[in-house]
């Protein structure tokens, strides 16, 4: 990620969404499609937990032409009736400046951007400038496709319109072809923003990761077991009938239960940081880490020493059967010792790539300094 020249500076949740315990709510139908519709999810979210945010698509981004866009500006009346009438705040999403005018003038709580506005930089300054002097909290998507500084650039140039009340959600991210998530989660995205904005904070969109009802709660659950905040869900009271993703929409009930069903673990146990007995384990754990440094530099050493070898008698840096070898040979110790193959593959294809990286870079000096190279 580039470094960015400007400075951040975020609204904690707790100020201005709920100071309940986690997972911060939103929930609501994938699209606004009735009066009635809102009116009954909101209805029963307000029983549920009276700070959950009520959500509802008003202009809808649709792939293919001839599907439901929305109801326009006249779902923005239906939303904020339906949060006002049961004491909810209510949320929708924009994509460009007249949206946010809308939103503004009809008194939508807060916004979010949508997958597909986050990608287009134009957008994203459009909507910044029309919410400047406000104060209205931004949610914002993660660009449709795995680009971290998209997503960074985005934020940060909400951020720099003044807007302090924001938070990144994780919706996953689109790969081409068969899959088992319609978006694929690729945790470690986040885990790297997260890295890099601390205090910014998170919630997860599982509903646009999963794309069908049955997978909801497993993301759920991930996203709660890695820290975020909370989670942005669509639940729907018909769901099979909805108007818009209607495979991935939990039922009224289905939400209640998956809330219900989450295990949410504490972010930090003030018990158990400075207890001798996790001390001793994070030891160990420095010790072991400062000895896999030890190691790779020890073997970046001697894959120099033969790239200076394969340069004098003219070999190729990729030797397809010494690669293999040593893939296998390290799966099956994997295996014996019950470290995960997946993670044995990446680990060796990431030692592979820069051994290859070194080599290359003294196949291609000048032979005279071939032999400094060694040193
Ligand atoms: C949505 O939340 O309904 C939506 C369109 O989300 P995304 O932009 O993540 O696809
Ligand atoms: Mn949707």
């Amino acid at each position: 990620m580039q470094d960015s020249p400007s400075k951040r500076t975020f609204s904690p949740l707790q100020e201005w969404f709920s100071t309940g315990p986690r997972p911060a709510l939103i929930a609501g139908p994938c699209s606004a499609e009735s009066p009635l519709q809102l009116l009954e999810v909101a209805r029963f979210l307000s029983g549920l937990n009276a700070d959950t945010v009520l959500r509802a698509g008003i202009w809808k981004p649709r792939t293919r032409p001839g599907n439901f866009e929305g109801p326009g500006e006249s779902g923005l009346a239906w939303l904020a009736d339906a949060g006002r009438q049961n004491g909810l705040r209510v949320m929708t999403e924009v994509a460009n400046a007249s949206h946010v005018e809308l939103c503004l003038k009809h008194g939508i709580d807060m916004l979010w951007i949508g997958a597909r506005t986050v990608v287009n930089p134009f957008s994203v300054q459009e909507i910044a400038d029309a919410l400047r002097g406000t104060d209205i909290p931004v949610f914002i998507k993660n660009p449709i496709h795995p680009d971290l500084d998209l997503w960074a650039g985005a934020i940060e140039r909400i951020n720099a319109a003044g807007i302090k009340k924001v938070v990144a959600v994780h919706r996953g991210f689109h790969i081409y072809g068969k899959k088992r998530f319609r978006n694929s989660p690729q945790w470690e995205i986040p885990i790297r923003l997260m890295e890099d904005m601390p205090d910014l904070p998170f919630f997860c969109d599982p509903s646009h990761i999963s794309g069908k009802r049955s997978l909801v709660p497993g993301i759920a659950q991930k996203a709660m077991d890695l820290g975020m905040s909370g989670l942005m869900v669509e639940v729907h009271p018909d769901p099979d009938k909805a108007k818009s993703d209607a495979r991935q929409q939990l039922s009224l009930q289905g939400f209640s239960e998956m809330i219900s069903g989450l295990q949410v673990r504490a972010l930090d146990d003030f018990s158990l940081s400075g207890t001798v007995a996790l001390e001793k384990l994070r030891e160990q754990i420095d010790r072991i880490d400062a000895d896999i440094i030890q190691l790779l530099a020890e073997r970046i050493g001697l894959s120099r020493e033969i790239g200076v070898l394969k340069k004098e008698k003219n070999l190729t840096i990729f030797q397809i059967r010494r690669w293999k070898k040593i893939m296998r040979t390290q799966l099956q110790s994997g295996e014996l010792l019950g470290v995960d193959e997946q993670f044995v593959r990446a680990v060796y294809q990431l030692i592979h790539q820069d051994s290859i990286r070194i080599q290359s870079e003294i196949m291609n000096k000048k032979p005279e300094t071939a032999k400094e190279l060694r040193a």
